[in-house]
């Protein structure tokens, strides 16, 4: 059965470490509009261009731009691939667009997963997040580190790389930008009954244990 799941949460909440491991553990494909952005930007497309600035403010992307990139995204993985949607949607407006581009495609939702992380930490997380240059692995200065010092578990790569978004100042800016418009994206979802909450403050294994725990009812 075909899975469609959010993960929702503030910037450094976990999302994109999760949605890891359910892709290992699952075959779900992670769908990151903060991801397509980034590819975007490095590869210089218009979109990429226009993006720039408003992602290095930490400011919101417009919501034709993200949405116009998931449903491209869904198009070429076809109606069989299960997917996580990991920083979309983060509006009243994506909220709408996705349901329409799920039901266009045949698709529903069946969880928004919410973790649920204290602001000092995500702090922590977001200035301590580094990943792997070559293949994207994820990690952080203390609570991921790469099993051997300097490199990537995943490939070997010995190159890794920061966001440049990934700064205090920016990471307030995108905290507030998740207050003010993602949060009360929550009550659309809660009314139809598939919002679950996650200690995201555990570490990372047991975070995937309650996730899996929410999964696995659906199969
Ligand atoms: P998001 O995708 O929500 O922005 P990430 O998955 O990139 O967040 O996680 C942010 C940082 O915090 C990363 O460096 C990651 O290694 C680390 N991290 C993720 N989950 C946990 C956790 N449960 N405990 C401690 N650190 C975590
Ligand atoms: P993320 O990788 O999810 O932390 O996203 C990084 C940046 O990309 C955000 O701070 C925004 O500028 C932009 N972005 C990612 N996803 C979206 C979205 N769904 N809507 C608007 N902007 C987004």
């Amino acid at each position: 059965m075909t899975l469609n799941i959010i993960l929702l949460g503030p910037p450094g909440a976990g999302k994109g470490t999760q949605a890891v491991r359910l892709e290992d553990e699952h075959g779900m494909v992670q769908l990151s509009t903060g991801d397509m952005l980034r590819a975007a930007v490095k590869a210089g497309t218009p979109i990429g261009v226009q993006a720039k600035a408003v992602m290095d403010a930490g400011e919101l992307v417009s919501d034709e731009i993200v949405s116009g990139l998931i449903g491209e995204r869904l198009d070429a993985l076809g109606n069989e691939t299960s997917v996580i949607f990991d920083g979309y949607p983060r509006t009243a407006a994506q909220a709408d667009a996705l349901d329409t581009i799920l039901s266009d495609r045949g698709r529903k939702l069946d969880h928004v997963i919410e973790l649920l992380v204290e602001e000092d930490a995500l702090v922590d997380r977001i200035t301590g997040r580094f990943s792997c240059g070559n293949c994207g692995a994820g990690y952080h200065d203390r609570y991921k580190l790469p099993k051997v010092e300097n490199v990537c578990d995943v490939c070997g790569s010995q190159d890794f790389k920061r966001r440049p978004d990934d700064n205090e100042e920016t990471v307030r800016t995108r905290m507030a930008e998740y207050r003010a418009k993602t949060a009360p994206i929550l009550p659309i979802y809660e009314a139809r009954g598939i919002v679950t909450r996650v200690d995201g403050m555990a570490p990372i294994d047991q975070v995937n244990d309650a996730i899996e725990a929410i999964l696995a009812p659906a199969g």
